[in-house]
């Protein structure tokens, strides 16, 4: 309408006061499609959907499609985070206990709008964000505000306040004092209900419970919630239609939340071949965090490459060589907030340089394989009908795992984020 009125104010006919045309031919070097790496392949975008890839004799560009060079780039979908807190930041900054309980919400949102950005920067165009981690309903905000184009930032899948049982999680300094805690407690059959209902309600894309946790500040974690809590909990949020992803780390906390029906389970550090077996069985996915101990390890004196691996690594590297045995799925993600924001390929790259993962199953990992296991059909692969979500890499990151930092261009939903 404002077009036609302005055509006839200024006299420009129809035809030019068109947009510009919608299509757009990528040509890069290559082209990951999620699953295989295709040299000389190119892509066609209409608007925010890819629109048709092939090889690029077979896919000329069409009448009026606007073509873009990528020399020397691997062209592959955004990647999808597993696992970060927008709303924290490094440990060695500030401690979690601090964060909770000095830094007030609209500090933590003006920070988390620039994780936002550089995590779309390092190519990361979905995020699962698994917790605000005291700052209450602040995540379905900053989901919004990169909704609806205010900040730049990743689509979001949110946790908001996550669940944990009555006395289990933290702040824990003083026991005179009611002090605001990093989850919302919530304990038996109706008060999980209630909760989970209270959440999906406020905007909660995923239900997050602590199936276990350290009770006293140095002590090793236990089981929190009951199996009837944790099954009541998933029930619940399934007939919402929410999966719910459950922070364990001991075998019972990961065997009940798995008999739950969680859809992942994350950091898994203590898990058994048996454990895992059984998750494998039901469809329970790990996402093992590797980065978060590495980091946390590091933050506590421990001189990478220098000194031994202290016992959580050495634990986490058996737990792990368990997990690759049952074979589980793998979900990937960092914990990223424990580490900084825009640093997500540090996962990728401890996964393959020492948990021995391919650089192929981790690429595919990060794309294809997170967007199976959290069910979002619309992405990780590049196909005719998913969303234009695409960056392109220097590099082959199938065979070098290094080239995920050097992301050079990023799209989302269509739009040319980082060029
Ligand atoms: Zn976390």
């Amino acid at each position: 309408m404002l077009l036609l009125v302005l055509a006839a104010l200024t006299g420009t006919s129809f035809a030019q006061a068109q947009p510009p045309p919608s299509l757009l031919l990528l040509r890069p070097a290559a082209v990951f499609d999620g699953e295989t790496l295709h040299p000389g392949w190119v892509v066609l975008v209409d608007q925010n959907r890819i629109k048709a890839v092939g090889p690029a004799a077979q896919l000329p560009a069409p009448a009026g499609a606007r073509t873009l060079e990528l020399p020397g780039l691997t062209l592959l979908p955004g990647l999808i985070e597993g696992h970060a807190h927008l709303l924290l930041h490094p440990y060695n900054e500030t401690t979690w206990n601090d964060q909770v309980l000095t830094e007030s919400v609209a500090l933590r949102v003006a920070r988390a709008t620039t994780h936002a950005r550089r995590t779309l920067e390092a190519g990361f165009t979905t995020v699962r964000d698994l917790g605000s981690e005291g700052a209450g309903y602040a995540d379905v905000g900053l989901k919004q505000a990169i909704d609806q184009g205010i900040i730049p930032g990743p689509r979001l899948l949110i946790a908001t306040r996550a669940l944990v049982a009555s006395g289990s999680y933290g702040p824990k300094l003083n026991s005179d004092l009611d002090l605001p805690q990093g989850a919302q407690e919530a304990d038996g059959p109706e008060g999980l209900m209630r909760a989970v209902r209270e959440q999906i309600g406020k905007g909660a894309d995923i239900i997050k419970v602590y199936a276990d946790y350290r009770w006293g500040p140095d002590e090793p974690a236990r089981p929190t919630f009951s199996q009837e809590e944790l099954t009541l909990a998933v029930q619940t949020a399934r007939a919402a239609g929410r999966p719910v992803v459950a922070h364990a780390s001991t075998p019972e906390g990961m065997r009940r939340a798995t008999l739950a029906g969680v859809q992942t389970i994350e950091h898994g550090d203590g898990g058994t071949l048996e454990i895992f077996k059984l998750m494998q069985q039901r469809g329970v996915a790990l996402c093992p965090t590797v980065a978060a101990g590495d980091a946390v390890s590091q933050y506590r004196g421990w001189q990478k490459g220098q000194q031994p691996e202290p016992e959580r690594l050495l634990q986490k590297r058996q737990s792990m060589k368990a997990a690759l045995q049952s074979g589980v799925p793998l979900a990937f993600g960092g914990d990223v907030g424990v580490f900084a924001h825009g640093d997500n390929v540090r996962e990728a790259e401890l996964l393959v340089q020492e948990y021995g993962l391919s650089p192929l199953a981790v690429v595919r990992g990060f794309t294809s394989q997170n967007a199976r296991i959290f069910q979002l059909n619309d992405r990780g692969r590049i196909q005719p009908g998913l969303l234009a979500d695409l960056i392109a890499v220097s590099g082959d990151p199938t065979q070098d795992i290094a080239a995920l930092r050097r992301v050079q261009w990023v799209m989302k939903d269509g739009k040319i984020v980082k060029e």
